[in-house]
């Protein structure tokens, strides 16, 4: 939010109601939240830090997912699960730019290209009017001036509601789930992928893989709003 909006608009909770500082969240809601600390930089997942450094965790020592690195803002609680969940099931687009507003500054943007929201089936995104990764990265893309690539991948299978599987059927569930269309990503080399919350990470790693195979990206980052605890 600019200085002129902000004095026309005074950021106020849009959960509460109540007045909020740098944007619309209560500043009790916003101290309530967490971030990931002591995680591993390519997956998020808990690594201790030894001699100060962070470590990559086991699982990618062994075998290291597409991506290089995974950024997100906060763990998926308190205030934000119902950000979220307003967002994505609740017909409330307009909280896509609080939850990029939000999480902005924890994101090292440093040679990113492009930003490529994780794509939704076209039949759940015509249920939902829009795709709320799409959403997020757009306004990250304004926030961080990163062009936003959203026609450049389509999610061909309508995989359902991925909530309730476990990471083995989450993983069958999503094969072959994504083509990449068109030349969008030609002369790319450093993008990151964006979507509101990352659970195991199943659908980035394909989405990932998918466009390591299709195209000359070199480095895929996956970028969140917030990560499963
Ligand atoms: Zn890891």
């Amino acid at each position: 939010m600019n200085l002129f909006e902000k004095w026309l608009l005074p950021p106020t909770c849009v959960l509460t109601g109540e007045p909020a500082e740098h944007f619309d969240l209560s500043p009790l809601l916003v101290k309530g939240l967490t971030r990931p600390n002591d995680v591993c930089p390519v997956c998020c997942e808990l690594s201790l830090k030894v001699g100060g450094k962070k470590n990559l965790c086991g699982a990618c020592l062994t075998q290291s997912p597409a991506f290089c690195r995974t950024q997100v803002g906060f763990y998926f609680e308190g205030a934000l699960t119902e950000l979220v969940y307003g967002l994505k099931y609740h017909q409330k687009p307009e909280y896509a730019r609080l939850l990029a507003e939000m999480t902005v500054a924890y994101f090292d943007f440093s040679g990113i290209e492009a930003l490529v929201p994780v794509p939704l089936h076209a039949l759940r995104r015509r249920d939902r009017g829009y795709n709320q990764a799409e959403l997020i990265a757009k306004e990250l893309g304004k926030l961080l001036a990163i062009p936003v690539i959203s026609k450049g991948v389509q999610r061909i299978k309508n995989t359902p509601s991925q909530t309730h599987l476990t990471a083995k059927q989450r993983h069958k569930n999503l094969g072959s789930a994504f083509e990449v269309k068109g030349d969008d990503f030609e002369s790319l080399s450093h993008i990151a992928l964006v979507d509101d919350v990352i659970t195991t990470g199943a659908t980035m790693q394909r989405l990932a893989r998918v466009l390591q195979r299709k195209t000359n990206i070199k480095q895929i980052e996956a970028w969140a709003i917030a990560k499963t605890k």
